[in-house]
This record gives C-alpha cells, structure tokens and sequence, in this order.
C-alpha cells in the first residue's frame, strides 16, 4: 500500500535529507544506535506503542508486532520530518549520522542463508559439475542451509582471515593454515517481522507479512576451507567465522513502491508445489533493487585512491521470492521468531554481475585487474568490500541502504 509517505516531492526540514541518495524522507529506515531517544509527548496510538519497542537496545520486540505497527511509526515520522512546526519539538532528538555509533538492529536469534540466486548457483554449479549446474532440488525448493548467529556484525567491523583445514588437490591430507581463497558473497538480507509458531506452517499468501525489512549482507566465505568440509552436510567453518550486514532495516513499507512482478519462470521449468506458490505473490512479490561492489586495496586505501567497482547485480536474479523462502522455511513446523535473518543467496547477473570473487575469477583462474594494475582471484588482508544497494522508479524517491563494509585483517 503505497500513502503520503512515498510522495516524491515531500519535504524534510532536516535539509541535508532532500535530494539524499539513500536515506530522503521516503525512506526512514529503521536501527540500534548511540546516543538513544525517544520524543516525548509526540507520538500516540500504534505509532507510540511503535517507537517504545523501538526504544531498547534491540528492535526484536518493534520487529514482532508487525506491519500495521511499523506503518503507524512511518505514517507519523513522516508528518513530524516534514512538518516545520515540529523542528523545534524535534531539534533536539535528531543527530548526524557520523556523529553515531550503529549496531546490529536485533538481537538474531537464527540466521538461514538461502541460495536463491540462480546465475550464481549455474555459475559455481559449472565449475564443479559442467554438465548438470543446477542439481534436481533448485527449482523445486528455495535451497538453504542454517547459519551461525552469533559471529554477525555491523558494516565496519574486520574481518579476520580465518585459519582453517585446506587440502590441495595433490597433497595426501590436509593442513590448518589461514585461508588462501577468502572470498565475498554479495547477498541481500530479509528480517522476519512476526514468528510463528512451532509445528504451523506459514502459508504462503500469508509470508510477507512476517518479512519486516531488508538489509545488505556480506556472507564471507573461505572457499578452500568450503571444497574440503562442505560433503556431505553443506558450510560450516567456511562461512561462519563472519557475516556482515548493513545496519539500518529498510523497511517493506519504504520498498513498497519497488516490488515488481517475480521474473516469471523460463518455459520448461516446473511450477513449485502449491504451498510455496501464490499468484498475488508471483506478481508483486519480489524487489527491484540494484546492487554494487567495490574493492579498495591497502594500495588504493594508502594512495588515496577511492573503492572500485568491481561488480554490480539486480535482485531480479533472485530465483524465489522472499515469501516463497520464509513459507518453505516453515514448511516442515520449523517456527520463525521475530529478529530472525535471512540471507537470499549470492546475487549473480546472467552472463557477467557475479556477486562473488569465485565467479569473478572463475574459480580462481583468471584474475580481475584493477585500474591501478593490482590483480586479485581472492582477497588479501588490507582489502575492503563496501556492498551498496538502490531502488528507483520514475515518480519515486530513490532510496538506498547505507554500506556492508569491511576490511580483511591477516589470521
Ligand atoms: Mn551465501
């Protein structure tokens, strides 16, 4: 449902807010950050009952009470943002973003990352199995495997090359060294907003409504450790020693001008089983967004040289909706709870966009060159990744979704 809210020509009276090419007022994301406050005496109704679970040190408890809540909060922040007799309530709780110190937005409880992004899955599928990319399962289920929450941080925080067991194809066994072949994946997040309860499934027509907001994710990967462990019961230590996530929830009310039709699927290709499928789903159920990533070198970093881009996707290369991944997830009677995170899969265009290094370098083979000579197949400790991400549509305000960064530090 799209209201005053999105409205292009809305103004804000936090002037450096117009014309900004990720947080204008049509987008009010949402975050955990330092100094904490809470307007008093401005707010009422949902939009109060809103901002006071948003007011902990964790939005969990804003994320669980859904939809209808965080409209109220957006409906009434963007009348008190706009409103010029409010500036002087409001003055005084509002504070640049540099100055502030942001956090992880919930307390996450279970983090799933899916595989969802098709070109990536065919791309990696076909430097391991050139004849058959895409195992049985891919179009029949949303593929996923169960992270690890603990080891998610804010965009800023480093990330160590981890040491892990590598066994190159001639050696008789394997050794624990730092990895050779650390790698980025270029994914977006999903918050769940509601949970479920254990043993109910979510239907399908209903699962958007437990998808609070999106995020960017980094799902940094050792890809040496990742061939040795990975049989038969899929990632463990090649991906859990960190996960970086931008910090602010945007939330599905600021994407709503942004939901496009799910791409529909290529003639040959089986229609899923009917709990993961819903028409109204099909054709609004997935997010037109274009998504970067950019290297900087500790060369680059040292000569002044700004971030490079390196690769660039759209999440149309999504395979399955959200919807379709939060209704699968349930399925079986696993139940969701609110702060949960999901990660979509690595976003690949077709032919080029590849959203990891794995791709890029075709597995290792044929180094990217970067304008200033440098070559890479995989990271090196200095190096930083910087994900970004944008939605536009002509008669909309463009948002964004601030930074997934990082740099690597040696093991
Ligand atoms: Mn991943």
């Amino acid at each position: 449902m799209m209201d005053a809210t999105h409205d292009q020509n809305l103004k804000c009276w936090v002037a450096s807010a117009n014309g900004h090419d990720q947080f204008p007022i049509q987008n009010l994301p949402i975050g955990i950050f330092q100094p904490g406050v809470l307007a008093e005496g401005l707010l009422t109704g949902d939009a109060k009952v809103a901002a006071s679970a948003a007011s902990g040190d964790a939005l969990n408890p804003l994320l669980a009470l859904g939809g209808r809540f965080r409209l109220a909060l957006r409906r009434r922040i963007s009348e008190l943002l706009s409103d010029a007799d409010a500036e002087a309530h409001l003055r005084k709780v509002v504070h640049t973003a540099r100055d502030c110190v942001l956090h992880l937005p919930a307390d996450i409880g279970d983090y799933t990352d899916f595989y969802a992004g098709i070109h990536h899955a065919t791309a990696v599928g076909t430097l391991f199995r050139p004849d058959a990319p895409l195992l049985p399962n891919y179009k029949h289920l949303p593929v996923a495997y169960h992270g690890r929450a603990s080891s998610i941080r804010a965009s800023g925080v480093t990330v160590r090359r981890p040491r892990g067991q590598l066994k190159m194809p001639e050696a008789p066994g394997p050794v624990f060294e730092p990895t050779r072949r650390l790698d980025f994946e270029l994914e977006l997040g999903m918050w769940v907003g509601p949970g479920s309860e254990l043993g109910v499934p979510v239907p399908i027509g209903q699962a958007r409504e437990h998808i609070a907001g999106y995020c960017l994710l980094n799902d940094w990967s050792a890809r040496d450790v990742q061939t040795w462990e990975y049989q038969p019961l899929g990632p463990f230590l090649a991906k859990n020693f960190m996960t970086t996530i931008s910090p602010w929830i945007v939330t599905a009310e600021a994407l709503e001008p942004f939901r496009i039709q799910q791409p529909p699927r290529p003639s040959g290709d089986p229609r899923p089983l009917p709990h993961l499928w819903d028409e109204s789903d099909q054709a609004r159920g997935a997010v037109d967004l274009d998504l970067e990533v950019r290297l900087r070198t500790e060369t680059m970093r040292r000569s002044g040289r700004e971030p490079e881009r390196i690769t660039a996707a759209n999440s149309q290369s999504l395979y399955w909706t959200a919807a379709q991944m939060l209704a699968h997830h349930t399925s079986g009677g696993c139940d969701l709870r609110a702060g949960d995170l999901f990660g979509s899969g690595t976003i690949s265009n077709a032919g080029g966009g590849s959203g990891s290094l794995l791709e890029l370098s075709k597995g290792g083979t044929d180094p990217i060159v970067l304008s200033n000579g440098e070559r890479r197949t995989f990271l090196l400790d200095g190096d930083e990744i910087i994900i970004k991400a944008r939605a536009h549509r002509p008669g909309f305000a463009s948002i964004g979704f601030g930074e997934c960064r990082g740099i690597v530090a040696a093991s």
